[in-house]
């Protein structure tokens, strides 16, 4: 982890701290390593401490490797270890620290000035090593393989929910340890629902049916959405589709370095208004993705970074008509050196599944 540590320690530079102290899950395992549950990096100038309590020094020892493993307790809370150097201005996550944390370090650490990170750890994140990239191919791929498993699997009478199971015992099956999020399985009327988690609602013969869903594979993310119908489209149901597939690939067909969020989600809105879908786009085009499903970079109206080799996006525009039905298409991509690798390989062809 010595990159990490180096780049933490950079920041230190740039923002003026003595020291940085994270404990944000996802934070913490990018610059640590470790996958428990509790514990705190603390990185100073010369020091590089991973802080935990009695359950996890052993897991810590093997996983944090350059960082030196100290105990915490009940008695010897972390606020007693930073006490030990002479910190005075100490950056945390300033969109992650609880509340009556935060008051608690105030008043166990009076001589500390408490500086808000300002979410620069995730935009250090947003940014994959191949690693990170191999890692979430592999998430993309298990997700690609249940999306044709589930296409043999449904029917006209089965619940969402139940389609919703099969799709996370697929996945765990094949080495996901999570979901990446509650699987939308949103049919019929319901797919209107841009996140119309499974109910119980029944999937019926000539609905539009909408999967959004994504495995977690060694703490990375995958996401993906196709929409099909349930026996043969009708003229609207095709109408529909196509324009969220036009808006799709000409967004994605943009995807290279130095382009930004909003320049994509742009491409994308414009197709859809221009078939006269526009009020049915309400939300953004995608999202970063990585040890967190939704992370940056932004891909919406607030995108104003240019996109840089090694970040991964979402591109998935959608029309929602109310009372009538949805269609949303989501591929997970890599930004590269020439343009973008699309890892999510699943036919965007419209299927009109025999039944
Ligand atoms: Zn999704
Ligand atoms: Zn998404």
């Amino acid at each position: 982890m010595e990159v990490r540590i180096n780049q933490i320690r950079n920041l230190l530079q740039d923002k003026g701290l003595d020291a940085i102290l994270l404990y944000k899950p996802e934070n913490r395992r990018y610059v640590s390593n470790f996958t428990g549950s509790t514990g705190y990096v603390l990185i100073t100038k010369e020091l590089a401490q991973f802080i935990t309590d009695f359950r996890y020094t052993q897991q810590a020892e093997a996983q944090c490797k350059g960082f030196e493993v100290v105990e915490m307790s009940k008695l010897k809370p972390v606020t007693d270890v930073i006490k030990n150097y002479s910190i005075k201005k100490l950056g945390i996550e300033e969109d992650y620290v609880a509340f009556g944390q935060y008051l608690e370090f105030k008043e166990k650490l009076e001589n500390v000035e408490f500086v808000p990170l300002e979410g620069t750890i995730t935009k250090l994140r947003s940014i994959k090593s191949q690693e990170e990239i191999n890692l979430i191919s592999k998430a993309a791929e298990i997700a690609d393989e249940a999306f044709q498993h589930i296409l043999q699997y449904i029917k006209p009478g089965l619940k969402e929910r139940e389609v919703a199971l099969e799709l996370e015992v697929f996945m765990k099956k094949r080495g996901a340890s999570n979901l990446s999020f509650d699987s939308i399985v949103a049919s019929g009327n319901r797919s209107s629902l841009p996140h119309g988690v499974a109910s119980d609602k029944i999937i019926e013969k000539g609905d539009l049916v909408t999967l959004d869903f994504g495995c977690v594979y060694q703490g990375y993310c995958s996401d993906m959405t196709r929409s099909f119908v349930m026996g043969e489209a009708t003229e609207r149901q095709k109408e529909i589709y196509y324009t969220v597939l036009e808006a799709q690939e000409k967004s994605l067909q943009s995807v290279r370095p130095g382009i930004k969020g909003v320049e994509l989600d742009k491409i994308a809105r414009d197709i859809i208004s221009d078939k006269g879908f526009g009020e049915y786009f309400g939300h953004g085009l995608g999202h970063g993705v990585g040890l967190e499903v939704h992370e940056l970079p932004h891909v919406n109206g607030l995108g104003d970074v240019p996109m840089e080799p090694g970040m991964i996006i979402t591109i998935e525009p959608g029309v929602y008509i109310p009372d009538y039905g949805g269609v949303r298409i989501e591929d997970l991509v890599v930004v590269t050196e020439n343009g973008y690798e699309v890892l999510s390989k699943s036919t965007k062809e419209l299927i009109e599944l025999k039944i």
